[in-house]
């Protein structure tokens, strides 16, 4: 391992100041579990880590807002899945917690570095014998030719086409989130439908966050849909597996046909993946289970199967299914 500069702010401002002066060797540090990760494998080596953990102003969380729910960016994820306001009005965005990673991870890794976490691309993860645009610009891909089962059908370029990982920011962007941030100019806020960038020819550049820009919350404007929501993740394993194919769906019925859709895609994307195809099928119609079935198809209408992902068209196709008809309970119940 490379040795490093190790510092520890106490405020953003002093974060962000020393963010600025490390320059791109620089890198934040919260609950560690994607950047240590990568440390050891030799894929990231930062020349300066710069530990947020206390932060304090960052690490709290309010779910019972009028207009909308706030997750401080170090909000720990293990305390925002167990939230009992958010499993009962939100259940998407809880299940999205509860079924990432273990429970060992979920208590140290913080709301606002899992939308940040790295693909899993076997070939990026593996290190200098692979070609790999998105660690080495220009070297090429080598999982054009090689294992693509986990490759993206949506959303991918020639340069790369290595799924997005995560499972919370797949829920967040069903529901609108917007991400609050700080650098040297001062606070912005991001929608998180433009937080990841598809790869095109830059793979390398996976957030339209600036290097020295910090996430210091997350926001989600209240919907009525949110009760009648759900994270349906399908993996090889049930418990600690990243997603072969996720759906966060959220739905309002109003006089028996559904007046609000929201679909978003995990596992099969470049980025986290929201899909009007799917909801321009749904809305004004019964939610049946032929009319689940159609706007599963018409969210991979544009997909681009490779040799190993191709049963992903299918299973994705079923998991929005089956997650509509789980939705359709909870909107059901009174
Ligand atoms: Fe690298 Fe992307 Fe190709 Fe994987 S798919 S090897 S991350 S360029």
């Amino acid at each position: 391992m490379r040795s490093f500069t190790y510092l520890r702010p106490s405020t953003p401002a002093q974060a962000i100041e020393a963010m600025a002066d490390g320059g791109p060797g620089a890198r934040f540090l919260a609950g560690g579990t994607t950047l240590y990760d990568l440390m050891k494998l030799g894929v990231e080596g930062p020349l300066r880590v710069i530990d947020i953990t206390r932060l304090d102003a960052l690490a709290g969380f309010d779910t019972s807002g009028p207009r909308e729910l706030v997750f401080g960016a170090l909000a720990r994820m293990s305390d925002v899945a167990a939230d009992r306001r958010l499993k009962e009005d939100y259940p998407a965005l809880s299940e999205a917690m509860w079924k990432a990673a273990s429970q060992q991870l979920r208590n140290m890794a913080r709301v606002g570095g899992n939308l940040l976490q790295r693909t899993r691309c076997a070939y990026f993860r593996g290190g200098e014998p692979f070609a790999c645009n998105k660690r080495d610009p220009g070297s090429g891909c080598a999982a054009r030719d090689g294992m693509d089962r986990g490759n993206a059908l949506l959303g991918a370029s020639d340069a790369c086409a290595a799924v997005y990982p995560g499972d919370w920011a797949v829920a967040l962007v069903a529901f609108d989130a917007v991400v609050d941030t700080l650098s040297p100019r001062g606070e912005r806020s991001i929608p998180l439908a433009e937080l990841h960038r598809e790869p095109g020819s830059t793979p390398e550049v996976e957030t339209t966050l600036a290097p020295d820009e910090l996430i210091v919350r997350i926001r989600v404007p209240r919907s009525e849909a949110g009760r009648a929501s759900t994270y349906h993740k399908i993996r090889d394993r049930e418990s600690y597996a990243f997603a072969l194919t996720s759906a966060a769906v959220a739905v309002r019925l109003s006089a028996g046909v559904v007046a609000e859709a929201r679909v978003a895609l995990g596992g099969v994307a470049t980025r986290p993946w929201r899909s009007p195809e799917a909801e321009s099928v749904l809305l004004g119609q019964p939610l049946t289970e032929d009319v689940a079935q159609s706007a599963g198809q018409a969210a991979f209408a544009a997909a681009s199967p490779g040799v190993h992902n191709a049963f992903k068209v299918e299973l994705g196709a079923r998991t929005i299914t089956d997650a509509l008809m789980i939705a359709r309970q909870r909107a059901e119940q009174p």
